[in-house]
């Protein structure tokens, strides 16, 4: 005998007359979501992550970009009591390590709001040619009317040696954190967790950037289980439809073919990434193997992917032509959208936030929780920089780094 489920939340606050599907097992397991009595608001049960993920992926060096003027809003300049200074804060732990720096989890002094600090060291920067990709972050994370999906900017500033990245601390954890507790995703989960992380991309889609890094790493939960990308680093900005660059980069286990292969590349590349991604989240492992970089190229350029067979066919995104691949066509949002695979996708709901995300984490705060012990137990102090080395540093090139976002509620921070 079978299971025949039922999928409650698409009659969720609404008429029950009508027509409903039947889902399978595991779309009704989610979908059966219970309906909250109002008068009893008990909290989701969390789960209690038992494993460590595995270390940092190495990411390939990237980009020398010349970025066209994008529409930011007017840069601060701070001075007297408005200033944010490295004194306003304290760094209680590392929550991870990317491409190019360290997060930290940061307390501001006074008022004990905690942020996540994204600290860059300059003469790094310089060495690895690196300046330009520091700047773009910076742009890419203060462009203005970001949907929920994409971390915010509180405001940036810098010291001689180093730049700092005032972010909204998201508390849930990395996809790579919790997917390394509970093996792989439900389809139903893993299409949410899809659906919300499409609406940041098409966001930078329409804005002319390439996000060019989508991985488990750089997706994290909100303490409400909703999707925030994180890391824009090696975002690529002026890439309007149709429009191509040729930089190598990316991290190796999500690079597209036609990134492998040194051709010219569109946005096609972050549907690509997002294929790997979502393998990753159903399958609970890399579509694509090889015992080093090379092997793992070839994998990528002529293996086809095999699907375990529980996977529905829905779920099989990754077409090697990037022409023919889902998102790599003009009308990408709408394919994407009307994909058979976000059937349950209310989509208006879902940027709305309405959709109950399938997995609430366990609330973390200023012990960083939700976050490896690999990183958050190793020592948070910041290292004084060799006097030599200062000397060495153009400090014109982060002249226009130094930014408030005028978009967020005035605190201590933001005072004037
Ligand atoms: P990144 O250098 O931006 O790739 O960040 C490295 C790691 O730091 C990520 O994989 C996350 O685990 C963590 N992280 C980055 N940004 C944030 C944030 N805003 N809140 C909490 N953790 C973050």
């Amino acid at each position: 005998m079978g299971a025949l489920s039922f999928g409650v939340s698409e009659i969720f606050r609404r008429s029950v007359s009508g027509w409903f599907k039947l889902l399978n097992q595991d779309e009704g397991e989610y979908y059966n979501i219970p309906v909250p009595d109002p008068d009893l608001q008990v909290p989701d049960a969390a789960l209690t992550p038992s494993v460590p993920p595995a270390p940092v992926t190495v990411t390939t060096p990237v980009p020398t970009v010349t970025p066209p003027a994008l529409s930011l809003t007017p840069t601060a300049l701070h001075t007297g009591k408005g200033q944010v200074r490295l004194h306003d804060f304290n760094f209680l732990m590392i929550l991870g390590k990317g491409s190019f720096g360290k997060v930290l989890l940061a307390e501001e002094r006074g008022s004990e709001r905690l942020f996540a600090v994204k600290v860059l060291k300059k003469d790094v920067l310089f060495q690895d040619e690196d300046t330009e990709s520091a700047m773009v972050e910076r742009r890419v994370l203060g462009l203005v009317g970001r949907p929920h999906f994409l971390t915010s900017l509180y405001c940036a500033f810098q010291t001689e040696d180093r730049l700092y990245y005032v972010m909204e601390y998201v508390n849930g954890g990395d996809l790579m954190f919790h997917i390394q507790i509970v093996g792989k995703f439900k389809e139903p989960h893993a299409a949410f967790y899809a659906a919300e992380i499409a609406v940041g991309l098409f966001f930078l889609h329409n804005k002319g950037i390439i996000y060019r890094d989508l991985k488990l790493d750089n997706v994290l939960l909100d303490s409400e289980g909703h999707i925030k990308i994180a890391d824009f680093g090696m975002c690529r900005e002026g890439m309007m439809e149709g429009d191509t660059t040729r930089t190598f980069c990316g991290t190796p286990d999500y690079i597209a073919p036609e990134i492998v292969a040194y051709q010219p590349y569109g946005k096609a590349v972050d549907w690509w990434s997002y294929g790997v991604l979502l393998y990753e989240m159903l399958a609970g492992q890399p579509p694509f193997d090889g015992i080093d970089e090379e092997e793992l190229f070839q994998s990528i350029m002529e293996q086809s992917v095999s699907y375990p067979k529980c996977l529905s066919r829905e779920a099989v995104l990754l077409t090697k032509n990037p022409a023919k691949r889902l998102g790599g066509g003009e009308d990408a949002e709408r394919e994407l959208r009307e994909h058979p695979f976000f059937r349950w996708i209310d989509w208006d709901r879902l940027e709305r936030l309405e959709t109950q995300p399938p997995f609430k984490p366990r609330s973390g705060g200023r012990k960083g929780e939700n976050f490896d012990n690999f990183f958050t137990s190793a020592p948070s102090a910041l290292t004084p920089s060799d006097p030599d080395v200062l000397a060495a540093i153009s400090q014109e090139e982060f002249q226009d780094f130094t930014y408030i976002n005028p978009e967020f509620p005035p605190s201590p921070l933001t005072a004037v």
